[in-house]
């Protein structure tokens, strides 16, 4: 019988042997998670014995985690944004960058009353759950165009008691609005990028991802088509990739907005802002 701490240590040799990017981690939360037990449990636990049925679990989930199938889905959740997420292959894990999109979207609603809120792609549903409970007064409209996604989204939403409208829809089709923010994290990967994805990226749907040769093939036509579903001075905010992210810029300026690439925690030119203040 061998002890959470060596447990711990050869799940985490294993992991940074094949190159795994977070060894320590991977393994710290596979233990917590077949063992029930907080971060803080799980240090004080260090010198208690695995079961053997615990040590089963365990054995199958490092195999599964070395075979790189993405630790969120070997938990089956994620916290993101101050919601609980099941993650699973039916939609994109919520990646941490998408948490500051949340913060930049929860600034552009302050100081207005009960917004009305569109989140197009919602995969997991994550912006949209994030925004409903940052923002009760919000009422909050999802739409994908996946069904699998949207089954998701619905189940996340249930998991977190929070009511948000969500529709099947290709970007805004059939939603009248108008809306004061439309947030959007689209597929914006050029497809060329396919060939170089880590392996777990392989575990995300191929729609979420990618967005023609520059990765703008989804977020263009969202561009046009929000703009006719903006109250004057809405705000459009969206997730793009640093290599496209001031070409939509650009081409949200030559259609009449006041357009900004801004940055996210580590430099790179990831969102963008558009407002037209007038319609
Ligand atoms: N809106 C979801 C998220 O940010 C899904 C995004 C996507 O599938 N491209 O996690």
């Amino acid at each position: 019988m061998a002890t959470v701490n060596t447990w711990q240590l050869q799940a985490s040799s294993r992991f940074a042997e094949i190159g795994l990017p977070s060894p320590k981690t991977d393994a710290r939360e596979l233990l917590k998670f077949v063992l029930g037990l907080s971060d803080t449990a799980l240090f004080l636990s260090s010198d208690r014995e695995v079961s053997e049925d615990q040590a089963a679990r365990l054995l199958a989930l490092i195999d599964a985690r070395a075979a790189r199938i993405p630790l969120q889905h070997l938990l089956g959740e994620v916290e993101w944004g101050g919601v609980r997420l099941k993650s699973d292959g039916r939609a994109l894990i919520p990646r941490p960058e998408t948490e500051w999109l949340l913060q930049l979207a929860l600034e552009a609603l302050r100081g207005r009353v009960n917004p009305r809120v569109l989140d197009v792609g919602t995969g997991t549903g994550a912006l949209a759950l994030g925004l409903k409970v940052a923002r009760p007064d919000a009422a909050v409209t999802a739409t994908d165009i996946s069904a699998e996604a949207l089954a998701l989204a619905q189940e996340n939403a249930a998991l977190n008691g929070l009511d948000v409208q969500f529709m099947q829809a290709d970007l805004l089709q059939g939603l009248a609005g108008p809306f004061d923010l439309i947030v959007s994290n689209p597929p914006y990967l050029p497809d060329a990028d396919q060939h170089s994805a880590d392996p777990e990226v392989r575990y995300d749907p191929h729609l979420a991802l990618y967005a023609g040769a520059d990765g703008l093939s989804v977020a263009r036509p969202l561009l046009v088509q929000a703009r006719a579903a903006l109250v004057a001075g809405g705000v459009l905010l969206l997730e793009l990739d640093p290599r496209n992210a001031p070409t939509l810029a650009a081409e949200a300026r030559s259609l009449g907005a006041v357009a900004e690439v801004l940055p996210d925690l580590a430099g790179r030119e990831r969102f963008v802002r558009a407002s037209w203040p007038t319609r």
